[in-house]
């Protein structure tokens, strides 16, 4: 905190553009170093080395944006209601912000967050996941081989107990960005004060499939959207609704293919699917799959560990859900996927909104009718057409509504990480009093 304090005032008053050298240079260090934290993060937390190369592509990406950002960070002009007075507006950073992350992306969801804030001119206190923390210190290294001056970027290792907790709490803590689960985020909100809070949370994200769709197509999207990362991207499909008049179909096109993917090492390229990230995950898919039985939901494929082997567990698909269950309901986080049957668009859309999350959609259709009416219709942060629920590329908005939280993420978070004020300037040489005081 002591650091941060120390070195706000001078990286504030840094001119933006010259902030935005050292995000060049961070940048390209990454760039340099992209295999050996890709081989890092699969080590750490499990995911196959083509998603964790894909994973620091992404803060590559934000950092070059958010280097662009430093000939911007645009402010506005009005005109005033009085004459001989100018009016505009400059973006100010917060001051410190905390940024609290959680262990799926631990690279690109840091960076999403450390890109904008420092652009902006904040001081930062970052506490990752306990489960990353070499993927946290990795990237903090290159960002201070860049020359990032002293106390503008502070990283704090341990749990959110008793390291968290505090940042929240933190009088001196301006804003705080947080990605995690719902539960942590409720807490926060509760918590933080009047903190500036941006919250990216968790989410129930759904792929329908129309009659019309072009089923290899989808089959493709739903296999990575559910089970790619082990299905714990906050993207992940775990609700598959599908017509009626191709459901059978596709149910069995989708068991086939899901059999077939290979658990293991995410080193080995013959690895589609890495390990969950620690026996708690292991356990909840249990759970999950036992509630599911218990609901009545028919089991397909899947819905067990892998003997003798860690955190391993296999594709799961449960067909015959229904909508309201728990099941289609809650969070998993896990490679477990529910199969809904619906008659026709208009249910399909009513049970996929029909969720507390609201961050990503898709719809898998050749009729620009449901396309566009599914655009408008969907009530989910992103939506996707004739493409799985993951993918974003970082100069789009990343954000969800409802339980999903607060805020937008990466390319989009400026006004996360800035306030826009507002400035008058009276060059009448005289008191002038706006509201038509006379
Ligand atoms: P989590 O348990 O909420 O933890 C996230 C971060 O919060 C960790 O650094 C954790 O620390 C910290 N934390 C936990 N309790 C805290 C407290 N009381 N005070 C302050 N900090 C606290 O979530 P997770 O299991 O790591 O991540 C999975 C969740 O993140 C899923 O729900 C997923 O959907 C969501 N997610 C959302 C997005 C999005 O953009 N919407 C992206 C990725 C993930 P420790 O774990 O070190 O104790």
């Amino acid at each position: 905190m002591v650091a941060a304090e120390k070195a706000f005032p001078n990286w504030r008053d840094t001119p933006a553009p010259k902030r935005a050298e050292f995000l060049f240079k961070i940048r390209d260090l990454l760039i340099k170093n992209k295999d050996r934290l890709a081989r890092l993060e699969v080590k750490e937390m499990g995911k196959v080395y083509k998603e964790a190369a894909g994973d620091v592509q992404e803060a590559i990406d934000i950092f070059e944006y958010m280097a662009g950002e430093g000939r911007r960070l645009f402010g506005r002009t009005t005109p005033s209601e009085l004459k001989n007075k100018f009016n505009a507006t400059i973006r100010i950073p917060i001051g410190i912000v905390g940024l609290i992350t959680p262990w799926n992306f631990p690279i690109a969801i840091p960076s999403w967050k450390i890109a904008p804030a420092l652009i902006c001119g904040n001081a930062i206190v970052f506490k990752p996941s306990s489960d990353t923390p070499l993927c946290a210190v990795e990237l903090v290294k290159i960002i201070e081989k860049a020359g990032l001056p002293k106390g503008v970027l502070n990283l704090v290792t341990g749990s959110g107990s008793r390291v968290g907790n505090p940042i929240i709490k933190h009088s001196k803590i301006n804003g705080l960005s947080f990605t995690g689960s719902r539960d942590t985020g409720k807490f926060i909100r509760e918590n933080a004060g009047l903190k500036k809070v941006n919250l990216e949370l968790g989410s129930k994200n759904a792929i329908i499939i129309m009659e019309d769709a072009n089923l290899q197509l989808a089959l493709d999207g739903v296999l990575w959207g559910a089970f790619g990362t082990t299905g714990q991207r906050c993207t992940a499909a775990s609700r598959v609704i599908i017509h009626e008049k191709v459901f059978s179909k596709f149910q069995t096109m989708l068991v086939n293919k899901a059999r077939k993917l290979k658990l293991g090492n995410g080193l080995s390229k013959a690895t589609d699917i890495g390990p969950l990230i620690n026996k708690a995950a292991l356990e909840k898919s249990y759970r999950y799959v036992d509630i599911g039985k218990q609901e009545g939901a028919k089991l397909l494929c899947g819905g067990e560990g892998v003997k003798g082997k860690g955190f391993f567990f296999k594709p799961t698909i449960f067909t015959n859900v229904s909508p309201s269950s728990r099941l289609a309901q809650e969070e998993i986080f896990g490679p477990i996927l529910a199969l809904i049957k619906i008659k026709n668009f208009e249910e399909a859309i009513s049970v996929c909104n029909e969720v507390k999350y609201g961050l990503s959609s898709a719809i898998y259709t050749e009729n620009m009718q449901y396309a566009f009416r599914a655009i408008n219709q969907l009530e989910f942060g992103i939506t996707y057409i004739n493409s799985s629920t993951i993918g974003a590329e970082v100069h789009l908005p990343f954000g969800g509504t409802k339980d999903t939280g607060w805020g937008k993420e990466a390319g989009w978070s400026l006004d996360e990480f800035s306030e826009e004020k507002a400035v008058y300037i009276d060059f009448s040489g005289k008191l002038q009093k706006a509201q038509g005081i006379e």
